[in-house]
């Protein structure tokens, strides 16, 4: 297939990138390098720099590409930001993802797959979290990658889109060959920072709330090795057929807490990790980990990182080998 790929210079969007092109497709990415980097994009893809919002260039690019499929991964994903400036969350994510929609239609290319998120879902009512629970989103966020979900199932039975909402857990890890990893500019993300710290690039991880109704205290969630999440966009876009709108939940079924990871961490790095609890950050839910089985009926998947320690030791090797990520970004 020729694939359209949107955000592919992002964390996720690389190492996707990467298996479409192992297994054979092609790939043009389409990206504005304002989060993400060049480095991380595969030098067998054409890059394109542009912005979804610049509908002249996004309407040339389809027009020209001749394009059986669209993999979607730009979007912003800060769910503090989100909540300070909900208005950027909702021009990037939902009215970038309707000109990237019109502009399909335009040129009749109607196989779509789409970053959606567990955050969809807001607080579950219990874990692990099926596909059947109410999607209640409790920030900016969520909710424009879940307006995303609304569009694309109009869209299906409008003029035939097929899609698939992907909806991630939290992706972690790094491409097992080094090459590629994780760097956002600032971190958030709890494993990239913990290895700042073994790295002595930061003198100790906070632990966000230590109060919570889990095991040990502190957040569950679900790390998916991203190598794992780019098996799912594969198996996805080869199977989608147009008209239908797919969604699943997409995770490891295995929830390990901040404190766990923090210790998996120490083992795979030999450091002592100093950990300081602290208050808890808005909006987190205490625990969020997927039943995938959906996703592992229906697609034939199965995740190949299962064990947090092999995770981490991915994202090791790549923290270790590019102290500074990708360098001066783009
Ligand atoms: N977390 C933490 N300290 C940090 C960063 C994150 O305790 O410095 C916790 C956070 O509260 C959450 C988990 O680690 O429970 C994963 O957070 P991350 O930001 O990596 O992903 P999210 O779950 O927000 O998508």
């Amino acid at each position: 297939m020729r694939v359209f790929v949107t955000g592919a210079a992002g964390y996720v969007g690389s190492h996707c990138l990467r298996g479409l092109l192992d297994d054979g497709h092609e790939a043009v990415v389409y990206d504005h390098l304002s989060t993400g980097h060049r480095g991380a994009v595969d030098e067998r893809a054409e890059l394109i720099e542009g912005d979804l919002a610049d509908a002249t260039l996004l309407r040339a690019t389809l027009e020209r590409g001749h394009f059986d499929a669209v993999m979607h991964f730009a979007a912003s994903a800060e769910v503090g930001e989100s909540v300070h400036d909900p208005l950027h969350y909702y021009r990037n994510n939902v009215a970038n993802t309707l000109s990237l929609l019109e502009a399909m239609r335009e040129f009749a290319i109607r196989r779509l797959v789409f970053s959606s998120t567990c955050a969809t879902y807001g607080v579950p009512p219990t874990v692990p979290i099926t596909e059947e629970m109410p999607q209640a989103p409790i920030n900016p966020y969520g909710r424009t990658k879940l307006a995303i979900e609304w569009m694309l199932r109009d869209c299906a039975t409008a003029w035939g889109l097929g899609s698939t909402a992907l909806r991630y857990f939290n992706a972690a890890g790094a491409a097992a060959d080094g090459t590629i990893g994780e760097h956002h500019d600032p971190e958030s993300h709890l494993i990239p920072l913990v290895l700042q710290v073994a790295l002595g690039q930061r003198d100790a991880i906070k632990i966000f709330g230590v109060d919570y109704p889990t095991p040990d205290g502190s957040c569950v969630r679900d790390y998916i090795h991203v190598e794992d999440l780019a098996t799912v966009h594969r198996l996805a876009i080869e199977s989608q057929s147009e008209g239908q709108f797919r969604y699943y939940n997409v995770g490891t079924g295995e929830g390990v807490s901040v404190k766990e990871t923090i210790e998996a961490s120490r083992e795979v790095t030999g450091h002592a990790i100093p950990a300081l609890p602290t208050a808890r950050r808005e909006g987190d839910p205490p625990q969020l980990y997927a039943d995938p089985t959906k996703l592992m009926t229906e697609l034939g998947w199965k995740p190949i990182y299962t064990d947090i320690r092999r995770t981490v030791e991915t994202a090791w090797a790549w923290h270790q080998s590019h102290p500074s990520g990708f360098g001066a970004s783009a």
